[in-house]
């Protein structure tokens, strides 16, 4: 399974997808903006096996905050929502303002709604995504992607009932591994975050994602067998959020 994928955004996305359908159990894709979700969703079906979420990433938030209101009416036909957040490193956070307006409505419809599955971008602005999600209560639920801020940050997405999406670029830095160690293991599935994430410069494959389970056994001390039981007991609950469609109702979130 593969909690995050562009899979759209490979160079032979349809190939992929038609790969991805044939190899993978379950596939979230995310998509960057309304529009691309719209678009996404006419060449790449939605299936039993393909999730399909419209999403507005916080990288292009200062391009495409006019399509806000385009999020928010697709935000009441799908579960799940992403790719959605924050990005304070120093190339984005001058719009970081623009970022906020853009997830604070999100998480207020989410709650609107009954609940969604949240599929979050917090680079370098775990506090600020952290004290969102506690500020909207009743969103549903959060699965943090790609999580590299600190162990303190970390315990408290843990405390507050986050998920985590963790793929193999993430487990192949020291500090990615050391994160994961600490990580609710009752709450984290696998992720590609193709074709963006890469290791040894090539972009990881939806198939690929499963195989964060070798590393996380280690990292987690207990046998292989074992930590891809987890994975994958993990992954069917979330997608069972994801097919539910009557609001999102889990305590912790
Ligand atoms: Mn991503």
């Amino acid at each position: 399974m593969d909690f995050h994928c562009h899979l759209d955004l490979y160079p032979d996305a349809r190939k992929v997808y038609v790969e991805a359908s044939d190899r993978v159990e379950f596939v979230w894709l995310v998509t960057t903006s309304p529009r691309a979700f719209a678009a996404t969703s006419k060449v790449l079906p939605a299936s039993e096996r393909i999730f399909i979420s419209p999403g507005l990433h916080p990288e292009v938030a200062d391009k495409k905050f006019g399509e806000l209101e385009m999020l928010l009416s697709q935000m009441e036909l799908y579960s799940g929502v992403g790719e959605v957040g924050l990005d304070g490193s120093s190339r984005y956070k001058q719009h970081f303002e623009l970022q906020k307006n853009i997830f604070q409505s999100v998480l207020q419809h989410s709650v609107t709604l009954g609940g969604r599955v949240l599929s979050i971008h917090s680079r370098s602005s775990a506090k600020e995504v952290l004290g969102l999600l506690e500020a909207h209560s009743g969103f549903g639920v959060a699965v943090l992607h790609w999580f590299t801020d600190s162990p303190s940050q970390l315990s408290r997405a843990k405390e507050m009932g986050c998920w985590f999406s963790v793929g193999p670029a993430m487990l192949a830095s020291a500090n990615g591994r050391r994160l994961a160690g600490q990580m609710p293991r009752d709450r984290v599935v696998p992720e590609s975050d193709g074709p963006f994430a890469k290791v040894r410069g090539a972009s990881v494959m939806p198939w690929e994602a499963a195989t964060v389970a070798v590393k996380l056994a280690e990292i987690w001390g207990i046998q292989r067998k074992e930590s891809e039981l987890l994975l994958r007991a993990n992954g069917l609950r979330l997608s069972r959020y994801l097919a539910s469609s009557d609001g999102i109702h889990v305590s912790g979130g």
